[in-house]
């Protein structure tokens, strides 16, 4: 196959360091509307006009059409460093189509998803490191000969799935003084087999969400794992980071759903020989794998649990009357047992932040929608600037869709809710694939965001969300910042003990120097309250370089004793040098 046909990162489908697909994103009319391009969500095409007055009033900044900050056109990439005989004995041993030096391929590899470290560095300043050379493996055997040449040569390999991190995990360390070569796995993206009678699918480790679940979906087949990143996020990933779907309360997160994997590290091939229906076998090394974060191979390959579709899908959704019933109703309903797929909660700016997304009403929509307002705020009496609404995706057979629906239907009215229907549980949905893109856009006014995720328990959620809300006031105000702080929250999925939370945060920065790092020192300290105040280092992202320092007071000095000896065991002379999380001294 000619070079021209095979899979490369930089293509013309995909942005590349900006989020998402290239022919998706916010524009800016000139009557300060914004539309979404495109037409691959509900989404596209409308004109919001409520969006720009949103962010105006939440921020307390002016939104201006041209931006404020232009990106630049000449992005910035170091000279590589080449170990010469790495590169002779690599042309000599694979065809040329399997790598690349070129500058653009070099820089996309360089980085993750964090949008102040990363892809704000990337698009309006620079980044410190890069990586030399991009290998496109094609299948197991060349990832082992790649990393016997990477061993021989003294190179250094990063895996690479879809690029999605948002921990900076990809970032080659700045003080790695070996060549260092990306090793991109999304040629290998194939579904090898599929057990239709034992629900198992086995799957290359670089096939995206998206890919499978397209294949399995016209075989009557889902594994059901749904990040917001599905579409770009590849399966090895996943493994990598410990990721969490929005459905897992009916497929569970993603270690609920691998069964087995193949990892090749510089010591040998980590997998199971069969029989995969649990076992009792001791440690189970292909476990120990999971948030194994690029530090000790390449995951090859791994076999999920699949589902039949389900007979049943839809939406539904509760109107609360402020956060915290909302999450008395959360927790009661984790502890029913009968917990729909996916079961959101949202506060009330994240409400106005989904309205704000929504296009104008006009003929009846609108009157029922002022008359839906009127049952809310004056017959129920509920804050319109309080309450707060729980969404749902239910999925299963009739019967399992029919009694969810009824326990919720229980909850709501235990809690005084309102069941507000089909539409507005859907609508909570329909803005989840193309929210990633409003960082892009806001980048261009000087304001930085990013959402947070944290595991809390029931009894510390709202201590994490109030002493978070007043911390980000302080820091705002500290470092001299123009308008308001924005700071919402929502759960996004619920647990026997406690919820994983997401909080987003964004402020402008119109006159700061180096906004990007001011930002992330900010970003740095809020996740540092949400520790102290009950959250976790994270729920799914998992720790990259961003949050290791947090790691000495989260595992015992024993547990991080266990992980550099499985480091040194596996890879002795630290041949995958991306240095994430505790794995190095
Ligand atoms: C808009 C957006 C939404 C997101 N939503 C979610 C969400 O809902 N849930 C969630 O869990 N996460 C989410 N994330 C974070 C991210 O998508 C996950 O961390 C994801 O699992 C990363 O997968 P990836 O294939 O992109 O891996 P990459 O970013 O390419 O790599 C991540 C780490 O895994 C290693 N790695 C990747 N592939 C392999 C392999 N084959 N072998 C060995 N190591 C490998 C890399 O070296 C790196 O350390 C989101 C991110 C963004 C930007």
């Amino acid at each position: 196959m000619n070079k021209k046909e095979k899979f490369f990162g930089v293509n013309n489908t995909n942005w590349g360091h900006k989020w998402g697909f290239r022919d998706s994103g916010f524009i800016v009319n000139e009557d300060r509307s914004v539309t979404f391009a495109g037409n691959r969500y509900p989404i596209c095409g409308k004109k919001l006009s409520k969006f720009i007055p949103f962010v105006e009033e939440v921020l307390g900044v002016e939104f201006k059409i041209k931006p404020k900050v232009e990106e630049l056109d000449k992005k910035h990439v170091d000279e590589a460093f080449v170990n010469h005989d790495f590169i002779s004995e690599l042309r000599s041993r694979f065809n040329n189509d399997r790598f690349t030096e070129e500058d653009n391929e070099r820089l996309l590899h360089s980085h993750g998803q964090h949008s102040t470290d990363e892809v704000y560095k990337v698009l309006y300043s620079k980044l410190k490191k890069f990586t030399d050379l991009v290998f496109y493996i094609e299948s197991e055997e060349e990832a082992v000969e790649l990393i016997e040449l990477a061993k021989k040569h003294d190179v250094c390999l990063i895996p690479y799935g879809g690029g999605t991190n948002v921990t900076n995990a990809l970032r080659p360390p700045e003080d790695e003084h070996r060549m260092i070569v990306t090793v991109d796995t999304r040629r290998l993206n194939k579904i090898e087999s599929l057990d239709k009678e034992n629900l198992m699918v086995t799957v290359q480790s670089g096939i995206t969400g998206k890919d499978l679940e397209e294949a399995l979906n016209k075989e009557g087949f889902t594994v059901g794992h749904e990040p917001d990143s599905y579409e770009f996020s590849t399966v090895g990933g996943w493994i990598s980071t410990n990721a969490a779907g929005m459905k897992k309360h009916r497929y569970g997160n993603i270690e609920d759903i691998v069964q087995n994997l193949t990892m090749v590290t510089p010591s040998g091939t980590i997998n199971q020989i069969k029989p995969l229906t649990r076992s009792s076998i001791g440690i189970k090394t292909q476990n120990i794998l999971f948030g194994s974060e690029g530090n000790l191979g390449i995951i090859t390959r791994a076999t999920l649990k699949m589902h039949h579709l389900p007979a049943k899908s839809s939406y539904e959704s509760i109107v609360l009357s402020d956060w915290q019933t909302g999450v008395q109703f959360m927790q009661d309903l984790s502890r029913s047992n009968m917990v729909p797929a996916s079961s959101r909660l949202a506060d009330n700016l994240q409400i106005r932040l989904g309205q704000a997304l929504k296009e104008e009403k006009s003929g009846l929509p609108k009157i029922l929608d002022k008359f839906k307002q009127f049952v809310l705020f004056k017959v129920k009496g509920f804050d319109p600037e309080k309450f707060t609404v729980a969404v749902f995706k239910i999925e299963g057979s009739e019967m399992e869709v029919k009694t969810q629906r009824k326990n919720l239907e229980n909850l709501a009215k235990k809690h005084g809710g309102v069941v507000a229907g089909e539409n507005t549980g859907k609508s909570g949905y329909l803005a989840t694939m193309v929210i990633a893109y409003i960082r892009e856009l806001i980048f261009t006014q000087n304001i930085l965001g990013e959402t947070m995720e944290t595991a809390v328990p029931w009894s510390k959620i709202n201590q994490v969300k109030e002493e978070a809300s007043k911390l980000i006031v302080k820091l705002h105000k500290e470092h001299n910042l123009p308008g308001k702080p924005f700071f919402t929250s929502r759960i996004s999925k619920v647990y026997h003990t406690g919820v994983c939370m997401y909080n987003t945060i964004a402020m402008c920065y119109d006159g700061v120097e180096n906004p990007e790092d001011v930002f992330t020192e900010i970003e740095h300290i809020m996740r540092e309250n949400f520790i102290e105040n009950g959250g976790s280092i994270s729920h799914h992202h998992g720790v990259g370089k961003l949050r290791k320092d947090f790691m000495p007071n989260t595992i015992s000095e024993g547990s991080v004793e266990m992980i550099k000896g499985i480091k040194k065991n596996q890879d002795p002379h630290n041949v995958f040098g991306v240095n994430n999380n505790i794995v190095m001294d």
